[in-house]
């Protein structure tokens, strides 16, 4: 997505470096499960929540899963601009 603001072009971009979050919850079943990735002080990454639906389904043949994960965007000036010079513009 782009933007023109304060006379500069704009893309979000994804912080690569931002930590994403995930959270799956099993709903296989009558009743569900809702069996949960358990919470970590850490970040969960997508290969994580990939390893534990497969472990899950591995152990119990639950194979349905409701899944949220978030990331971090921000929006970016062209290289050659500095967002720290323009005014009114934070990280
Ligand atoms: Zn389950």
């Amino acid at each position: 997505m782009k933007r023109h603001f304060r006379h500069i072009d704009w893309t979000l971009k994804e912080v690569p470096s931002a930590d994403v979050r995930v959270h799956v919850v099993c709903v296989s079943g009558i009743p569900q499960c809702t069996e949960e990735l358990p919470r970590s002080p850490d970040p969960v990454t997508r290969e994580d929540a990939d390893a534990w639906k497969l472990s899950h389904f591995t152990a119990t043949g639950h194979r349905r899963f409701e899944e949220l994960s978030s990331r971090v965007v921000q929006w970016d000036p062209d290289d050659d601009v500095d967002p720290r010079t323009i005014l009114g513009v934070t990280t």
